[in-house]
């Protein structure tokens, strides 16, 4: 699946919100969002009120830079959380929220989703016990994420997890055992998810 590879500071200035794409340095006095306000580009800043429309489409894109997906993708999401029964805000957020690539940088295994996700392409990582190299896998409660027991994966990510400082989510436990690991004890839901983000106006917006 296609990736957005450009500079990614500039997703969070035009967000206005910190994404975390860049790992340790997005804690840092270096982030772009923290040093300089506003939109990213060399023209002044747009006068007046954001239409109801630009605010729905802010938001949308938001939570598709935060997660790594790209329209297509985030449409099937969307489609998918229609069809199951409930709150289909909950149940977008929570299929982001099952993929493999984030599931990976929750646990601490990777530093930002970005890296999780190159990790995970690269082959370093196992779920239940088979390599698996698809970022976008939807993880099931009771799923073992393991990393690969090769001196290469250990050192990418005991490397990852010494500079991590962010908390493991409850959905998800670690094992420290020879090699890194981490059980899905359950689905995630809404509250587990880490981003403020007003799922009415996506819901608004790709209803129409
Ligand atoms: Fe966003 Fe991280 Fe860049 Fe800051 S350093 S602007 S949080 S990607």
């Amino acid at each position: 699946m296609a990736r957005y590879t450009g500079p990614v500071c500039r997703l969070c200035r035009r967000d206005g919100a910190k994404l975390f794409l860049k790992g340790t340095r997005c804690d840092t006095t270096k982030c772009a969002f923290e040093r300089r306000e506003g939109p990213p580009g060399q023209q002044p800043p747009r006068r007046g009120k954001m239409t109801a429309y630009g605010t729905q489409l802010r938001e949308k894109q938001k939570v598709k830079h935060y997660y790594g997906v790209l329209e297509k993708q985030f449409r099937l999401y969307f489609e998918k959380a229609e069809r199951t029964k409930g709150n289909t805000g909950a149940a977008l957020l929570g299929l982001l929220e099952r993929r493999l690539d984030n599931v990976v940088h929750r646990l601490g295994f990777g530093l930002s989703r970005p890296q999780a996700r190159q990790l995970i392409s690269h082959g370093h990582i196992t779920v239940n016990g088979r390599k698996c190299t698809i970022p976008s896998a939807l993880v099931r409660a009771g799923d073992v994420i393991r990393v690969k027991n090769r001196a290469e994966s250990l050192d990418i990510v005991r490397a990852a997890q010494a500079d991590n400082n962010k908390q493991v989510p409850d959905y998800l436990s670690i094992t420290e055992s020879q090699v890194p690991e981490g059980i899905v004890g359950r689905l995630p839901s809404i509250e587990d998810v880490s981003i403020p983000v007003d799922m009415q106006l996506i819901i608004e917006l790709c209803s129409r």
